[in-house]
């Protein structure tokens, strides 16, 4: 899988560390729900399809991003920088 950097261009995914659901979205920080931060810590979906992930160009321009990518194709369909993404 190659992933195309917007800062670097393309380039093997070795270089790059997984990051997480980018979907994903933190309960306010008041929330005192325990349930609610249980699920969001620890509690992890497996996607089948279109799945936006944060990738860390760790062997590159160190830039985070976002990465829409096809989870049983690999196929990725958009690459951009995380910032102005809320990534809780
Ligand atoms: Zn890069």
């Amino acid at each position: 899988m190659r992933i195309d950097c917007p800062c670097c261009g393309p380039r093997d995914h070795d270089e790059f560390a997984y990051g997480g659901d980018a979907s994903r979205t933190m309960p306010d920080i008041a929330d005192t729900g325990m349930e609610r931060w249980f699920d969001h810590v620890f509690l992890r979906d497996n996607p089948r399809g279109p799945h936006r992930e944060f990738w860390h160009h760790a062997h590159g321009c160190r830039q985070w991003l976002v990465v829409e990518r096809d989870t049983v194709t690999h196929e990725i369909a958009h690459v951009a920088f995380a910032r102005g993404e809320v990534s809780r």
